[in-house]
Protein backbone atom coordinates (compact mmCIF):
# COMPACT_ATOMS: atom_id res chain seq x y z
CA UNK A 1 0.00 0.00 0.00
CA UNK A 2 2.88 2.38 1.05
CA UNK A 3 4.67 1.60 -2.12
CA UNK A 4 1.58 2.11 -4.42
CA UNK A 5 1.51 5.69 -2.88
CA UNK A 6 5.07 6.45 -3.12
CA UNK A 7 5.39 5.65 -6.88
CA UNK A 8 1.74 7.43 -7.62
CA UNK A 9 3.88 10.57 -5.56
CA UNK A 10 6.77 9.96 -7.84
CA UNK A 11 4.80 10.04 -10.73
CA UNK A 12 2.79 13.40 -10.29
CA UNK A 13 6.41 14.80 -9.33
CA UNK A 14 7.72 13.69 -12.28
CA UNK A 15 4.58 14.58 -14.51
CA UNK A 16 4.99 18.60 -13.39
CA UNK A 17 8.50 18.55 -13.48
CA UNK A 18 10.23 19.43 -17.11
CA UNK A 19 12.96 16.19 -16.73
CA UNK A 20 14.30 13.45 -14.40
CA UNK A 21 18.26 12.79 -14.08
CA UNK A 22 18.87 9.12 -14.14
CA UNK A 23 22.19 6.39 -14.16
CA UNK A 24 22.39 5.07 -17.79
CA UNK A 25 23.50 1.73 -16.23
CA UNK A 26 21.14 1.14 -13.66
CA UNK A 27 18.03 3.82 -14.41
CA UNK A 28 18.43 5.54 -10.56
CA UNK A 29 16.77 8.83 -10.63
CA UNK A 30 18.89 11.77 -9.16
CA UNK A 31 18.25 15.18 -8.23
CA UNK A 32 18.81 17.71 -10.92
CA UNK A 33 22.46 19.18 -9.78
CA UNK A 34 23.87 15.75 -8.36
CA UNK A 35 27.09 14.70 -10.53
CA UNK A 36 27.47 10.23 -10.14
CA UNK A 37 25.39 6.89 -9.79
CA UNK A 38 25.66 5.64 -6.19
CA UNK A 39 25.43 1.86 -7.57
CA UNK A 40 28.16 2.09 -10.29
CA UNK A 41 30.06 4.76 -12.36
CA UNK A 42 27.64 5.32 -15.34
CA UNK A 43 27.13 8.81 -16.46
CA UNK A 44 23.35 10.50 -15.30
CA UNK A 45 21.48 11.52 -18.38
CA UNK A 46 18.86 13.87 -18.52
CA UNK A 47 15.27 12.67 -19.57
CA UNK A 48 12.98 15.31 -20.84
CA UNK A 49 9.28 15.86 -20.43
CA UNK A 50 8.54 17.00 -23.89
CA UNK A 51 9.51 14.09 -26.01
CA UNK A 52 9.04 16.67 -29.36
CA UNK A 53 11.35 19.75 -29.56
CA UNK A 54 9.68 23.20 -30.02
CA UNK A 55 11.45 26.01 -30.44
CA UNK A 56 10.75 28.86 -27.90
CA UNK A 57 11.11 31.95 -29.37
CA UNK A 58 14.27 33.57 -27.93
CA UNK A 59 17.38 34.94 -29.08
CA UNK A 60 20.73 32.34 -28.63
CA UNK A 61 20.56 28.67 -27.10
CA UNK A 62 17.16 29.96 -25.24
CA UNK A 63 15.28 28.79 -28.32
CA UNK A 64 16.58 24.59 -27.45
CA UNK A 65 14.76 25.49 -23.77
CA UNK A 66 12.48 22.33 -24.12
CA UNK A 67 15.75 19.97 -24.05
CA UNK A 68 18.17 22.39 -21.41
CA UNK A 69 18.33 21.01 -17.95
CA UNK A 70 17.18 24.53 -16.33
CA UNK A 71 14.49 26.78 -15.61
CA UNK A 72 12.75 29.48 -18.23
CA UNK A 73 15.56 31.95 -17.27
CA UNK A 74 18.17 31.20 -19.83
CA UNK A 75 18.70 34.37 -21.57
CA UNK A 76 21.80 35.20 -23.83
CA UNK A 77 22.42 36.04 -27.32
CA UNK A 78 24.86 32.80 -27.53
CA UNK A 79 23.77 30.19 -29.10
CA UNK A 80 25.28 27.90 -31.87
CA UNK A 81 24.73 28.63 -35.64
CA UNK A 82 24.09 26.14 -38.52
CA UNK A 83 24.65 27.01 -42.07
CA UNK A 84 25.31 25.83 -45.49
CA UNK A 85 28.70 25.63 -46.82
CA UNK A 86 29.42 26.71 -50.29
CA UNK A 87 33.05 27.43 -50.88
CA UNK A 88 34.32 24.98 -48.24
CA UNK A 89 32.07 22.64 -49.89
CA UNK A 90 32.64 22.95 -53.39
CA UNK A 91 36.80 22.28 -52.01
CA UNK A 92 36.27 19.12 -50.90
CA UNK A 93 33.80 18.33 -53.79
CA UNK A 94 30.59 18.09 -51.12
CA UNK A 95 26.51 19.47 -51.46
CA UNK A 96 25.44 18.77 -48.26
CA UNK A 97 28.30 20.14 -45.65
CA UNK A 98 27.12 22.31 -43.01
CA UNK A 99 29.13 24.10 -40.81
CA UNK A 100 28.28 24.63 -37.09
CA UNK A 101 29.71 28.20 -36.14
CA UNK A 102 30.84 28.26 -32.53
CA UNK A 103 31.98 31.47 -32.17
CA UNK A 104 31.58 35.51 -32.68
CA UNK A 105 30.56 36.05 -36.62
CA UNK A 106 27.56 38.46 -35.79
CA UNK A 107 27.60 38.39 -39.59
CA UNK A 108 26.39 35.27 -39.70
CA UNK A 109 23.89 35.96 -36.40
CA UNK A 110 26.75 33.69 -34.38
CA UNK A 111 27.43 35.97 -30.85
CA UNK A 112 29.30 33.60 -28.99
CA UNK A 113 31.82 36.10 -27.25
CA UNK A 114 34.37 34.08 -25.70
CA UNK A 115 34.56 32.46 -29.12
CA UNK A 116 34.23 28.40 -28.22
CA UNK A 117 31.37 26.03 -27.87
CA UNK A 118 32.21 25.69 -23.86
CA UNK A 119 29.75 29.42 -23.49
CA UNK A 120 26.93 26.78 -24.61
CA UNK A 121 28.49 24.66 -21.69
CA UNK A 122 28.48 27.62 -19.71
CA UNK A 123 25.27 29.17 -19.39
CA UNK A 124 23.14 26.16 -18.57
CA UNK A 125 25.04 25.53 -15.72
CA UNK A 126 25.21 28.99 -13.94
CA UNK A 127 21.63 28.88 -14.28
CA UNK A 128 21.10 25.03 -12.90
CA UNK A 129 22.98 26.52 -10.65
CA UNK A 130 20.95 29.29 -9.35
CA UNK A 131 17.53 27.16 -9.65
CA UNK A 132 19.40 24.78 -7.06
CA UNK A 133 19.90 27.19 -4.88
CA UNK A 134 24.21 26.76 -5.43
CA UNK A 135 25.71 29.99 -5.50
CA UNK A 136 29.78 29.13 -5.40
CA UNK A 137 31.32 27.30 -8.32
CA UNK A 138 34.42 26.12 -8.44
CA UNK A 139 36.11 24.67 -12.44
CA UNK A 140 40.19 24.06 -13.21
CA UNK A 141 40.50 24.99 -16.92
CA UNK A 142 43.41 25.09 -19.33
CA UNK A 143 41.49 28.43 -20.88
CA UNK A 144 38.68 27.88 -22.66
CA UNK A 145 36.21 27.18 -20.44
CA UNK A 146 37.22 29.66 -17.48
CA UNK A 147 36.76 32.30 -20.26
CA UNK A 148 33.42 31.16 -21.24
CA UNK A 149 32.36 30.82 -17.44
CA UNK A 150 33.95 34.10 -16.41
CA UNK A 151 31.88 35.27 -18.96
CA UNK A 152 28.73 33.56 -18.56
CA UNK A 153 29.12 34.73 -14.53
CA UNK A 154 29.77 38.72 -15.31
CA UNK A 155 26.90 40.19 -13.39
CA UNK A 156 25.11 37.29 -11.94
CA UNK A 157 25.25 37.03 -7.47
CA UNK A 158 27.53 33.31 -8.35
CA UNK A 159 30.84 33.61 -7.35
CA UNK A 160 33.24 31.53 -9.77
CA UNK A 161 36.60 30.33 -8.69
CA UNK A 162 38.22 29.24 -11.04
CA UNK A 163 41.84 27.47 -11.60
CA UNK A 164 43.61 27.85 -14.23
CA UNK A 165 47.49 26.52 -14.99
CA UNK A 166 50.16 29.13 -15.69
CA UNK A 167 49.77 27.86 -19.38
CA UNK A 168 46.10 28.82 -19.90
CA UNK A 169 46.51 32.39 -18.41
CA UNK A 170 46.85 34.16 -21.87
CA UNK A 171 43.45 32.85 -22.86
CA UNK A 172 41.71 34.21 -19.46
CA UNK A 173 40.16 37.49 -21.20
CA UNK A 174 36.88 38.96 -21.83
CA UNK A 175 35.23 40.97 -23.90
CA UNK A 176 33.94 43.41 -21.04
CA UNK A 177 35.02 44.51 -17.36
CA UNK A 178 35.30 41.79 -15.20
CA UNK A 179 32.85 42.13 -12.13
CA UNK A 180 34.17 41.34 -8.53
CA UNK A 181 31.99 37.44 -7.91
CA UNK A 182 34.94 35.79 -10.95
CA UNK A 183 37.72 34.44 -8.98
CA UNK A 184 40.78 33.48 -10.82
CA UNK A 185 43.43 31.32 -9.05
CA UNK A 186 46.61 30.60 -10.94
CA UNK A 187 49.15 28.20 -10.46
CA UNK A 188 53.11 28.22 -10.82
CA UNK A 189 54.59 27.31 -13.94
CA UNK A 190 55.54 24.28 -12.44
CA UNK A 191 52.46 23.04 -11.95
CA UNK A 192 50.29 21.44 -15.37
CA UNK A 193 46.45 21.27 -15.88
CA UNK A 194 46.72 17.87 -13.75
CA UNK A 195 47.57 19.91 -10.58
CA UNK A 196 45.09 22.49 -11.37
CA UNK A 197 42.49 19.89 -11.69
CA UNK A 198 43.74 18.75 -7.85
CA UNK A 199 43.60 22.08 -6.43
CA UNK A 200 40.14 22.71 -8.16
CA UNK A 201 39.06 19.38 -6.16
CA UNK A 202 40.26 20.90 -2.99
CA UNK A 203 38.56 24.29 -2.74
CA UNK A 204 35.26 22.24 -3.97
CA UNK A 205 35.91 20.43 -0.60
CA UNK A 206 35.54 23.91 1.40
CA UNK A 207 31.91 24.53 3.11
CA UNK A 208 29.41 26.02 0.45
CA UNK A 209 31.67 25.42 -2.41
CA UNK A 210 30.26 22.96 -5.57
CA UNK A 211 32.17 21.73 -8.18
CA UNK A 212 30.95 21.97 -12.10
CA UNK A 213 31.63 18.40 -12.90
CA UNK A 214 32.66 18.70 -16.29
CA UNK A 215 31.51 15.57 -18.37
CA UNK A 216 29.72 14.34 -15.34
CA UNK A 217 27.18 17.73 -15.30
CA UNK A 218 24.10 16.87 -17.80
CA UNK A 219 24.04 20.90 -17.87
CA UNK A 220 26.81 20.83 -19.66
CA UNK A 221 26.51 18.43 -22.56
CA UNK A 222 23.14 18.94 -22.74
CA UNK A 223 24.47 22.60 -23.64
CA UNK A 224 26.60 21.60 -26.18
CA UNK A 225 24.38 19.11 -27.57
CA UNK A 226 22.28 21.88 -29.16
CA UNK A 227 24.98 22.12 -31.68
CA UNK A 228 23.22 19.05 -32.77
CA UNK A 229 19.72 20.39 -32.26
CA UNK A 230 19.95 23.77 -34.36
CA UNK A 231 21.95 21.67 -37.26
CA UNK A 232 19.01 18.68 -37.48
CA UNK A 233 16.63 22.11 -37.19
CA UNK A 234 18.20 23.80 -39.82
CA UNK A 235 18.41 20.70 -42.43
CA UNK A 236 15.21 19.38 -41.49
CA UNK A 237 16.76 16.01 -40.88
CA UNK A 238 19.81 14.86 -38.88
CA UNK A 239 23.18 14.58 -40.58
CA UNK A 240 24.61 11.42 -41.63
CA UNK A 241 27.50 12.46 -39.85
CA UNK A 242 29.01 14.61 -36.60
CA UNK A 243 33.16 15.81 -37.40
CA UNK A 244 34.38 17.03 -34.32
CA UNK A 245 37.59 17.65 -32.66
CA UNK A 246 38.20 16.33 -29.38
CA UNK A 247 39.84 16.35 -26.05
CA UNK A 248 37.52 14.88 -23.33
CA UNK A 249 35.16 13.56 -26.25
CA UNK A 250 32.47 15.02 -23.88
CA UNK A 251 30.92 16.70 -26.84
CA UNK A 252 30.93 13.51 -28.85
CA UNK A 253 28.68 12.23 -26.13
CA UNK A 254 26.85 15.62 -26.12
CA UNK A 255 25.91 14.86 -29.89
CA UNK A 256 25.17 11.56 -29.62
CA UNK A 257 22.40 11.78 -26.99
CA UNK A 258 21.22 15.36 -28.33
CA UNK A 259 20.52 12.83 -31.50
CA UNK A 260 18.66 10.11 -29.66
CA UNK A 261 16.38 12.78 -28.67
CA UNK A 262 16.12 13.79 -32.31
CA UNK A 263 15.35 10.11 -32.94
CA UNK A 264 12.39 9.98 -30.70
CA UNK A 265 11.04 12.76 -31.33
CA UNK A 266 10.16 11.04 -35.06
CA UNK A 267 10.95 14.03 -37.56
CA UNK A 268 14.32 13.94 -38.01
CA UNK A 269 15.41 10.61 -39.10
CA UNK A 270 15.90 6.97 -37.98
CA UNK A 271 19.74 7.11 -38.24
CA UNK A 272 22.27 8.32 -36.02
CA UNK A 273 24.81 10.95 -37.28
CA UNK A 274 27.96 9.03 -37.17
CA UNK A 275 30.27 10.35 -34.74
CA UNK A 276 33.55 10.84 -36.27
CA UNK A 277 36.07 12.46 -33.66
CA UNK A 278 39.48 13.57 -34.18
CA UNK A 279 42.65 13.67 -31.37
CA UNK A 280 45.34 16.13 -32.33
CA UNK A 281 48.61 13.82 -32.79
CA UNK A 282 50.59 12.93 -30.83
CA UNK A 283 49.01 13.07 -27.77
CA UNK A 284 45.86 10.94 -28.68
CA UNK A 285 45.11 7.92 -25.51
CA UNK A 286 41.17 7.83 -27.12
CA UNK A 287 42.71 6.95 -30.77
CA UNK A 288 45.04 4.25 -29.55
CA UNK A 289 42.19 2.78 -27.49
CA UNK A 290 39.25 2.88 -30.12
CA UNK A 291 41.47 1.65 -32.41
CA UNK A 292 42.57 -1.77 -30.51
CA UNK A 293 39.33 -2.13 -29.92
CA UNK A 294 39.65 -1.51 -26.27
CA UNK A 295 37.02 0.30 -23.42
CA UNK A 296 40.02 0.96 -21.26
CA UNK A 297 42.12 3.59 -21.56
CA UNK A 298 46.18 1.91 -20.61
CA UNK A 299 48.19 4.82 -19.43
CA UNK A 300 51.51 3.40 -20.05
CA UNK A 301 50.45 1.66 -23.55
CA UNK A 302 47.86 4.71 -24.83
CA UNK A 303 49.72 7.55 -23.44
CA UNK A 304 53.67 7.11 -22.40
CA UNK A 305 55.36 10.29 -21.90
CA UNK A 306 52.30 12.43 -21.57
CA UNK A 307 54.00 15.83 -20.60
CA UNK A 308 56.13 15.07 -24.26
CA UNK A 309 53.36 14.10 -26.22
CA UNK A 310 51.59 17.02 -25.17
CA UNK A 311 54.31 19.41 -25.88
CA UNK A 312 54.01 18.11 -29.75
CA UNK A 313 50.24 19.55 -29.90
CA UNK A 314 49.21 21.93 -32.57
CA UNK A 315 46.22 22.72 -29.96
CA UNK A 316 47.23 21.25 -26.57
CA UNK A 317 43.52 22.25 -25.54
CA UNK A 318 42.60 18.87 -26.63
CA UNK A 319 45.19 17.29 -24.24
CA UNK A 320 42.67 15.71 -21.52
CA UNK A 321 44.27 12.62 -19.78
CA UNK A 322 41.27 11.68 -17.63
CA UNK A 323 38.87 11.61 -20.78
CA UNK A 324 35.15 10.27 -20.10
CA UNK A 325 35.85 7.16 -22.47
CA UNK A 326 35.20 3.97 -20.53
CA UNK A 327 32.11 4.18 -18.67
CA UNK A 328 29.10 3.19 -19.36
CA UNK A 329 27.70 5.65 -21.56
CA UNK A 330 30.57 7.57 -22.02
CA UNK A 331 32.43 8.32 -25.46
CA UNK A 332 33.59 4.35 -25.67
CA UNK A 333 29.68 3.87 -26.19
CA UNK A 334 28.82 7.06 -28.06
CA UNK A 335 31.38 5.76 -30.77
CA UNK A 336 30.20 1.78 -30.75
CA UNK A 337 26.25 2.86 -30.71
CA UNK A 338 26.59 5.36 -33.83
CA UNK A 339 29.31 2.96 -35.71
CA UNK A 340 31.63 6.10 -35.50
CA UNK A 341 35.11 6.37 -35.45
CA UNK A 342 37.99 8.31 -34.15
CA UNK A 343 41.29 9.99 -36.10
CA UNK A 344 44.80 11.38 -35.40
CA UNK A 345 45.58 14.61 -36.98
CA UNK A 346 48.98 16.06 -37.30
CA UNK A 347 50.19 19.64 -36.73
CA UNK A 348 50.97 20.38 -40.45
CA UNK A 349 47.45 18.73 -41.25
CA UNK A 350 45.91 20.95 -38.95
CA UNK A 351 47.68 24.19 -40.12
CA UNK A 352 46.52 23.67 -43.96
CA UNK A 353 42.92 22.59 -42.90
CA UNK A 354 43.18 26.39 -41.20
CA UNK A 355 44.54 27.76 -43.95
CA UNK A 356 42.05 26.14 -46.48
CA UNK A 357 38.63 26.47 -44.06
CA UNK A 358 39.58 29.97 -43.34
CA UNK A 359 40.61 31.26 -46.92
CA UNK A 360 37.23 29.32 -47.83
CA UNK A 361 34.63 30.82 -45.61
CA UNK A 362 35.83 33.96 -44.35
CA UNK A 363 36.46 33.77 -40.85
CA UNK A 364 39.19 32.84 -38.40
CA UNK A 365 39.01 29.31 -36.91
CA UNK A 366 40.82 28.65 -33.56
CA UNK A 367 43.48 25.96 -33.95
CA UNK A 368 41.01 22.85 -31.92
CA UNK A 369 38.23 24.07 -34.14
CA UNK A 370 41.29 23.44 -37.56
CA UNK A 371 41.84 19.89 -36.32
CA UNK A 372 38.49 19.33 -36.47
CA UNK A 373 38.42 20.40 -40.62
CA UNK A 374 41.34 18.48 -40.76
CA UNK A 375 39.86 15.47 -39.81
CA UNK A 376 37.08 16.37 -42.54
CA UNK A 377 39.51 16.42 -45.09
CA UNK A 378 41.22 13.10 -44.47
CA UNK A 379 38.00 11.68 -44.24
CA UNK A 380 37.03 12.85 -47.98
CA UNK A 381 40.12 11.91 -48.97
CA UNK A 382 39.49 8.43 -47.79
CA UNK A 383 35.96 7.88 -48.89
CA UNK A 384 34.56 7.40 -45.44
CA UNK A 385 31.94 10.09 -46.49
CA UNK A 386 30.18 10.54 -50.11
CA UNK A 387 30.00 13.04 -52.09
CA UNK A 388 25.55 13.60 -51.15
CA UNK A 389 25.81 13.00 -47.73
CA UNK A 390 24.64 15.30 -45.29
CA UNK A 391 27.25 16.30 -43.20
CA UNK A 392 27.48 18.87 -40.01
CA UNK A 393 31.13 19.68 -39.38
CA UNK A 394 31.20 21.56 -36.00
CA UNK A 395 33.43 24.57 -35.32
CA UNK A 396 34.07 24.32 -31.94
CA UNK A 397 35.80 27.83 -31.59
CA UNK A 398 36.32 30.58 -33.95
CA UNK A 399 36.21 34.32 -34.57
CA UNK A 400 38.58 35.64 -32.18
CA UNK A 401 40.19 38.30 -34.53
CA UNK A 402 36.66 39.14 -35.51
CA UNK A 403 35.61 39.81 -32.14
CA UNK A 404 38.55 42.27 -31.78
CA UNK A 405 37.24 44.51 -34.31
CA UNK A 406 34.42 44.91 -32.36
CA UNK A 407 35.12 44.53 -28.66
CA UNK A 408 38.03 45.55 -26.30
CA UNK A 409 39.73 42.80 -24.54
CA UNK A 410 39.96 42.88 -20.98
CA UNK A 411 42.63 40.71 -19.44
CA UNK A 412 41.58 38.48 -15.91
CA UNK A 413 44.14 39.24 -13.01
CA UNK A 414 44.56 36.24 -10.69
CA UNK A 415 43.23 36.84 -7.33
CA UNK A 416 45.81 34.37 -5.23
CA UNK A 417 49.21 32.78 -7.35
CA UNK A 418 49.49 29.09 -5.41
CA UNK A 419 52.47 27.53 -5.75
CA UNK A 420 51.61 23.74 -5.34
CA UNK A 421 48.26 21.93 -5.01
CA UNK A 422 49.24 21.36 -1.64
CA UNK A 423 49.29 24.52 -0.19
CA UNK A 424 47.02 25.23 2.18
CA UNK A 425 43.86 26.96 1.25
CA UNK A 426 41.60 28.05 3.30
CA UNK A 427 42.73 31.58 3.04
CA UNK A 428 41.49 31.62 -0.60
CA UNK A 429 37.80 31.82 0.25
CA UNK A 430 36.44 33.89 2.39
C1 LIG B 1 37.07 21.97 -25.40
C2 LIG B 1 37.24 22.20 -26.83
C3 LIG B 1 37.22 21.14 -27.75
C4 LIG B 1 37.08 19.70 -27.33
O1 LIG B 1 35.83 19.43 -26.82
P1 LIG B 1 35.48 18.08 -26.06
O2 LIG B 1 34.27 17.55 -26.72
O3 LIG B 1 35.23 18.48 -24.63
O4 LIG B 1 36.63 17.16 -26.16
C5 LIG B 1 37.34 21.43 -29.09
N1 LIG B 1 37.49 22.69 -29.52
C6 LIG B 1 37.52 23.75 -28.66
C7 LIG B 1 37.69 25.12 -29.22
C8 LIG B 1 37.41 23.54 -27.30
O5 LIG B 1 37.45 24.58 -26.46
ZN1 LIG C 1 23.72 3.65 -11.82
Amino acid sequence: MQSTIQTSLQYAESERSKFTIECVQCNSLYQPNELTCTNDSGLLRTRYASRQLHLHDLPGMGKFLDWLPVSDHLQTRAGPVTYKSTELARELGLTNLYVGFNGYWPERGAHIQTCSFKELEAYPTMQLMQDSGNNKLVLASAGNTGRAFAHAAVGTDIDVYIVVPESGMSKMWLPEEPTDNIHLISMAETCDYADAIQMAGKIAGLPGMISEGGARNVARRDGMGTVMLDAAVTMGRMPDHYFQAIGSGTGGIAAWEASMRLRDDGRFGETLPRLHLIQNLPFAPMLHAWQHGRREIVEHVDMPNPKQLIDGMYADVLSNRHPPYSMPGGVFDALSETNGDVSGISTSEAQNARRLFEQAEGIDIVAPAAVGVAGLVKAVEDGAVKKDEFILLNITGGGVERLKMDFTLYHLEPEFKVDSPDMDIEHIVR
